[in-house]
């Protein structure tokens, strides 16, 4: 099919080509395409469409030489309805385009925060900013068909009450000011869109040439399976068997097929190569159905987020027997040498075989503080971001912290650094808006006691840190750790944060030898916060290589840019600079996590 609306744009010379997106200008297909255009020296004449089927249905009409849909997002996962359009019809499939979406939580000029009541968006978007929505009380999230509506629609109404989530592009467009970014759940927040043409395609449309330098070629294909045991595995083994990768793999929708399962699957690889097809034919044969959706130039894998790993040591110490069960905290108690729980906060593991640290101020003080640590923390290795909100402080005039305001930067740092983050709920109220904020739940030495509180965290989804009372024995410590499993939360980390004893010239007394004894008397992972244990800057160091040479699960540790200025803890606060050698250091001693 031939398109008659090309032409070479007299003024410059681009060659011109229509090309059909869904929504409307502003959107991220609509900034996509425009991008595109200027990498490959072309220029779009963008036609809006109002439906994934309409961008097909004007490409093989001639309406448009070229079509754009986006088909997964890393946040919120396949785009189920490109990937069905891109089955149904036809098409000439030419390049895969990754793009890194930066939402922006945008209204008019004079909006704020608290006043919006509504915020309108693509459904996916609204997936993708779930956590930062959370954030925001008595917010009605509405679905709109795509970014740019939703931008031009809040620019019409010039209501303060509504935001829009959509791209700074879209703000531009529309004379809309940002009220937030960086509110993507994760910064590697990238979509993937595949740009195709009608088969056959002449004209300027088939002159275009998409390939970009280092790109490999990725084939996307759509298979039927019975519903027999081992049927999928035989078709993924066959690809590996050709040497070839499958980089996605999803079901489709079963609606109308009894007794057999279709998936996508993406392939690096061009069809056209023997290895390929060689793969194909035999798939044939283990399949019900099997259609080439097509094969197209892809970009290489988008950058990531730079997290460093979690340090594993294995050295495998003598394994302890189990003690017999003490019927006051039966859930806690380890009745079983093998048994270890894992404890996962966000993507973190926290357990047997992962050493991880987390690091963060005592108290969140302003965005510039808390960004600043985050970063720091992350690139010396930090695998979670702390940061206290509510801060139980003995004098009622002391810093109490930001609350709920530290809360959304807090996020907010995790958001744009990729850790997971862990912040202190004083009281049962504060339980359930914490938890939409936070990846972990904090209670702190003051309330280890506090059982309402323990029961209230006991019935939230999230994992729960729970730091051991000044003054509480390990039974007492692990009673209170039964409370939350018993209310059916069974992802409890706990840690020794020091306990009062007589001695004065340390903050507290840091119980090192309550970890072996947790060890033994508990699956739970321990983790050890030196800062409060000892309260002193430079015994600290010494103080994390004990814990990790004694069998901690992790560390907890307090940070801060200036650690002079810092509002609460202001003696235990390391310097980024000191937080960075301390890690170092760590890296040298064995971690004794295995039992
Ligand atoms: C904290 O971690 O910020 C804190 C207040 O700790 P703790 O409850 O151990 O005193
Ligand atoms: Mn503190």
């Amino acid at each position: 099919m031939t398109s008659t609306q090309t032409a070479r744009d007299p003024a410059n010379g681009l060659l011109t080509l229509t090309a059909a997106f869904e929504g409307i200008e502003g959107s991220y297909s609509h900034g996509v395409l425009e991008a595109y255009a200027r990498t490959r020296g072309v220029a779009f004449t963008p036609i809006g469409c109002s439906s994934f089927r309409d961008v097909a249905q004007a490409v093989l009409s001639g309406r448009a030489d070229l079509g754009l849909l986006p088909i997964d997002n890393a946040i919120a996962g396949t785009i189920r309805e490109g990937y069905d359009v891109l089955a149904e019809y036809e098409l000439d499939l030419l390049a895969e385009i990754t793009w890194r979406m930066e939402h922006r939580l945008l209204a008019i000029s004079g909006a704020t925060l608290e006043g919006l009541r509504e915020i309108d968006s693509h459904p996916v978007v609204l997936a993708e900013c779930g956590r930062f929505l959370g954030t925001l009380a008595n917010v009605r999230r509405i679905p709109v068909p795509d970014t740019g509506i939703a931008a031009r629609d809040i620019a019409q109404a010039a209501d303060p009450s509504r935001g829009a989530i959509a791209s700074a592009d879209a703000a531009a467009r529309y004379g809309l000011v940002e009220l937030a970014h960086t509110i993507a759940d994760h910064p590697d927040n990238f979509t993937r869109f595949v740009l195709f043409r009608a088969p056959n395609a002449t004209g300027p449309a088939a002159d275009f040439e998409p390939a970009e330098d280092l790109t490999f070629r990725k084939t996307s294909l759509l298979f039927a399976v019975a519903n027999t045991p081992g049927a999928l595995g035989r078709c993924l083994s066959i690809v590996g068997e050709h040497g070839l990768n499958i980089s996605k793999l999803d079901s489709k929708t079963r609606l109308g097929a009894t007794g057999q399962s279709s998936f996508y699957v993406d392939v690096d690889g061009d069809v056209r190569d023997e290895r390929f097809a060689e793969a194909l034919r035999a798939l044939r044969d283990v399949t019900v159905t099997l259609h080439i959706i097509g094969s197209y130039d892809a970009s290489t894998a988008p950058p990531r987020v730079r997290r460093a790993p979690a340090v594993v040591v294995d050295t495998a110490p003598p394994v302890a027997p189990a003690p017999p069960a003490k019927p006051s905290f039966p859930k806690v108690t380890r009745q079983d040498v093998h048994a270890r729980s894992r404890v996962m906060v966000g993507d973190v593991a926290i357990g047997d075989g992962e050493f991880v640290v987390v690091g963060g101020p005592c108290s969140v003080e302003s965005r510039e503080q808390i960004l600043a640590t985050a970063e720091a923390v992350a690139a010396a290795g930090a695998v979670m971001l702390r940061g206290g909100a509510f801060k139980p402080r003995t004098s009622p005039y002391a810093f109490q912290g930001l609350g709920w305001e530290a809360v959304a930067l807090l996020a907010e740092a995790g958001r744009a650094t990729g850790l997971p983050v862990v912040s202190e709920v004083m009281s049962i109220e504060q339980v359930e808006r914490m938890s939409q904020a936070v990846d972990l739940l904090q209670i702190g030495a003051r309330n280890m006691q506090n059982f309402d509180l323990l029961k209230a965290v006991g019935k939230s989804e999230r994992p729960v840190l729970l730091k051991r009372g000044m003054a509480a024995s390990i039974d007492e410590l692990l009673s209170a750790a039964e409370y939350i499993l018993a209310e059916g939360n069974p992802n409890v980390i706990l840690c020794e944060r020091g306990i009062r004893t007589f001695e004065t010239a340390t903050r507290n007394t840091l119980d090192l030898s309550a970890i072996p004894v947790l060890r033994e008397r508990t699956h739970l992972p321990v983790m050890v916060d030196p800062s409060h244990g000892v309260g002193v800057r430079r015994w600290i160091g010494p103080l994390c290589r004990a814990a990790k040479a004694v069998g901690a699960h992790g560390l907890l540790v307090e940070v801060h840019p200036n650690p002079s200025q810092a509002r609460s803890d202001a003696d235990q606060a390391l310097t980024f600079a000191d937080f960075d050698r301390i890690m170092h250091e760590l890296v040298n001693v064995p971690s004794f996590t295995t039992a």
